[in-house]
């Protein structure tokens, strides 16, 4: 290793996420080496339409100059979710730009609360696995040590009674963060009451990061409540349901002291122009852009229905735009391999056919795709799995 370098970089892998969507559809592969059904990653399978595309073409023509550094700012990018928030809570919220902080993904902003929580020696992290693995990798990025606890192996519920300890007993340094997901991902599991209850039992010095990526298929937050709890943090963003995953935009939602914590560690310019014109844009034509939800989810239930009738195949609930399964025992056993062995002949198949998933925690995550994906992923594991 080069000498220059910090001595715990040496145990860290760069994440590498597949190759990019430069295709136009989902469909038509771009490069030979990309399976052309890409339901790896839980994006969104429709593209922009045309006519808004060239709407935003043209907008870039017009408005943006490209030698001048973007707005560092935000501020109507942050009047226009706050209006969204407003529209979409379920109960009244007083939401304003000040419990907003707008981040390069909301990837950028897990960073950035790591490092105004517990950088520097002076916190670590609880995360319940399996969940989103990000929290964990940047955490190891930043030198922040990671303290996980289990979930149930049937409902994916969190141990909270190792959650309780390890909040109560981890020192140097404490649990200054704990994440959780609603819904969970991979597994697609909603918080639970109980769980629910622990976030709001947790002390003042512990930051619940609140991940509600799902949010417009799940349509569950606990926005509501945030006024209240000034040791709550709510993150969002625009790359699912919302189909802008290609320019990085997500946010976080809390207390005006929170927020500035993180203005301030946050990279001044850090959403190009033509990301905060997508996302503005995105949220006049809501409307539009969103009318692929209720679609996906009649998806996500027919497909769910067609996995669910193999015999082979565990199929757990899910409140997002992807589905968890796990293989029966009995497909191992009939091939005489491992548990492990089983599951991963069953990936690469899929693979190899042009469907990528997700290998994880001993099952796969499928993304819901397009109704043609769809068909094909059913298609492809009934034949792998005969
Ligand atoms: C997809 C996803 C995100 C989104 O990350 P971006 O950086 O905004 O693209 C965040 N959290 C979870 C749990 C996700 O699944």
């Amino acid at each position: 290793m080069l000498p220059f370098l910090r001595s715990n970089l040496a145990q860290l892998v760069a994440y590498t996420p597949h190759p990019g969507g430069v295709s136009g559809s989902p469909a038509q592969p771009s490069r030979e080496d990309v399976p052309s059904d890409r339901l790896d990653t839980n994006e969104n399978p429709y593209d922009l339409p045309d006519e808004l595309k060239q709407k935003l073409a043209w907008i870039y023509q017009q408005e943006i100059e490209a030698n001048r550094y973007p707005d560092g700012g935000h501020l109507p990018l942050k009047q226009a979710i706050a209006e969204y928030l407003i529209e979409t809570a379920s109960e009244p919220t007083l939401v304003t730009s000040d419990y907003l902080s707008i981040g390069n993904g909301s990837d950028e902003l897990i960073r950035s609360l790591l490092i105004a929580t517990c950088v520097g020696g002076e916190g670590s992290i609880l995360v319940a696995e399996p969940t989103f693995s990000m929290y964990k990798i940047l955490a190891q990025t930043l030198s922040i040590p990671v303290v996980t606890v289990e979930r149930s192996p049937s409902t994916f519920a969190i141990d909270l009674e190792a959650a309780r300890s390890a909040v109560a007993q981890t020192q140097s340094p404490p649990i200054r963060v704990v994440f959780v997901v609603h819904p969970n991902s991979p597994t697609g599991n909603p918080m639970i009451e109980a769980e629910l209850a622990w976030i709001r039992s947790l002390p003042e010095q512990v930051l619940v990061v609140i991940d509600e990526a799902y949010f417009e298929f799940s349509q569950m937050t606990l926005l509501g409540e945030l006024q209240t709890r000034s040791n709550w943090v709510i993150l969002r963003t625009f790359s699912k349901a919302f189909r802008l995953a290609a320019h990085r935009v997500g946010y976080a939602i809390a207390h005006p002291e929170l927020i500035a914590a993180l203005e301030k560690v946050r990279l001044p310019y850090n959403l190009p122009a033509t990301t905060q014109m997508a996302a503005l844009w995105a949220l006049t034509h809501r409307q539009t852009l969103l009318t692929v939800v209720p679609t996906l989810l009649d998806e996500r239930k027919t497909l769910s229905q067609a996995l669910s009738s193999h015999p082979a195949l565990q199929v757990y609930p899910t409140a997002a735009n992807f589905i968890f399964v796990q293989l029966q025992p009995a497909i191992a056993e009939a091939w005489n391999v491992s548990p492990e062995a089983a599951l991963e002949k069953v990936f690469l198949a899929l693979k190899t056919q042009g469907t990528l998933v997700r290998k994880i925690n001993g099952g796969l995550r499928i993304t819901v795709g397009s109704p043609i994906e769809n068909q094909r992923t059913v298609a492809r594991l009934q034949g792998i799995l005969s």
